[in-house]
């Protein structure tokens, strides 16, 4: 799917001429998928964190609350395809295009579009300050008593992820669920990222 970019009226011209696409009735300006290398358009891109490319995954399971022990649903957003410019991988490229399965942990900010869906569809998952920072991060709770989930493996680490994506065997997701979010555009995400099977095997059959 195509990727949103924020052009000022402005430089509308520069970025025609650099192949972006003016879509009339979502006015917006996109990068199509034809274009692989977005550094090009990187001053119209949101500054640090991903970009996830089709298709937009979400997976689920379940974990028994800390502290009311009832068995409470948990998501994690996923990716098989995305574009980051964390890694140093390739130093002509800023935004470089990765294929290898991946979920999102601290979560610190998300396409609108996207978040609107997750708070219809999945309340428990929610917007709360860290408790170190007090930077807003998605976390998931518990559906019955609201407490947060919290990552048992790494409680004494403050600066880890926190919000009951894992457990000690960073194995919450392997083999579960997963489904696709309908979204006409390729979606901004920033926070952190846990990579391959080691950490989830969710994209084979088999656990
Ligand atoms: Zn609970």
């Amino acid at each position: 799917m195509p990727i949103k970019i924020n052009v000022p009226f402005s430089q509308k011209d520069e970025a025609k001429q650099k192949g972006a696409i003016w879509i009339n009735d979502a006015k917006t300006w996109v990068i199509p998928d034809s274009i692989e290398n977005i550094d090009p358009f990187d001053r119209w891109l949101p500054g640090d964190g991903f970009i996830v490319k089709f298709p937009y995954l979400i997976c689920k399971s379940s974990r028994k609350c800390w502290k009311c022990q009832k068995e409470t649903p948990l998501i994690a957003l996923a990716a098989r395809t995305y574009y980051t410019c964390d890694l140093a991988s390739d130093i002509n490229l800023k935004w470089q295009k990765i294929k290898y399965p991946a979920f999102f942990v601290s979560i610190r900010h998300m396409d609108p579009v996207l978040s609107q869906i997750l708070i219809e569809k999945y309340p428990f998952y929610q917007e709360v300050p860290a408790k170190k920072t007090g930077i807003l991060t998605w976390v998931n709770t518990c559906q019955y008593c609201r407490t947060i989930q919290g990552d048992d493996y790494n409680i004494n680490n403050p600066g880890s992820p926190f919000g009951g994506y894992l457990n000690e065997k960073k194995t919450l997701f392997r083999g579960k669920n997963m489904q696709e979010i309908q979204l006409r555009f390729d979606y901004y995400i920033d926070g952190m990222l846990f990579e391959g099977d080691y950490y989830w095997d969710g994209f084979s059959e088999a656990e």
